[in-house]
């Protein structure tokens, strides 16, 4: 089972499968791993301790972050992945930890969510993948309905409040040049930092 894995110079964490989207783009669709990082399509959920313990694997200095990725969302396992990051932070040396996220755990977990992030997540990167709420709904396929766009962005706005950095991304040749500049009016509003990444497929 692959829980951890290395992408570039961090070190990706692989914790759930589980996602309330069904993005028409998700990687998961056409592959099982990422950068050679063998299947990550877990045979069940590891525990806290077995994610702890994953850790000893491998040489800490080699990686400037700990990335919560993987085959899923992330925030799926919110209080797991905190305690797991907790546990990160304390154990080595304060190394900078980031969740990558589609940005519902609101919506997952029905509260604010986002002040449990201070002091254990330093950048929270999320796919905001399209300026347009409906466009947004028809990406995603989440389960919560057209309002998961409203809620993506507030829970970005909460998020800056009790983390370093805040991200929002979309991915390179997906949207037109205008859309991209209504991105960037989107984060310049909430404050936080626009970034389109490379396309990946
Ligand atoms: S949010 Fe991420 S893991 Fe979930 S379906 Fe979309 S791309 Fe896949």
């Amino acid at each position: 089972m692959v829980i951890l894995y290395k992408v570039h110079s961090g070190l990706y964490v692989n914790m759930t499968n589980k996602c309330p989207c069904a993005c028409t783009f998700c990687l998961r669709q056409t592959r099982d791993e990422m950068e050679g990082s063998g299947s990550l399509w877990l045979e069940r959920e590891p525990t806290v301790e077995e994610v702890k313990a994953e850790f000893e694997k491998f040489d800490m200095s080699e990686f400037s972050e700990v990335v919560f990725c993987g085959f899923g969302e992330p925030t799926e396992r919110l209080y797991d992945l905190l305690e797991v990051a907790e546990y990160v932070k304390e154990k080595y040396n304060d190394i900078p930890i980031r969740i990558n996220t589609n940005g519902l755990a609101d919506l997952i977990w029905e509260k604010d969510t986002t002040p449990l992030l201070e002091g254990k997540i330093n950048t929270v990167s999320i796919s905001l993948n399209t300026p347009n709420k409906q466009r947004f709904y028809e990406l995603t396929r989440n389960k919560f309905g057209i309002d998961a766009f409203d809620a993506m962005l507030a829970y970005a706005k909460n998020a800056k409040k009790y983390v370093d950095k805040v991200v929002l991304t979309t991915v390179a040749t997906t949207l037109t040049e205008d859309e991209e500049r209504e991105c960037a009016k989107i984060c310049d509003d909430l404050g936080v930092t626009y970034r389109i990444r490379p396309w990946e497929d």
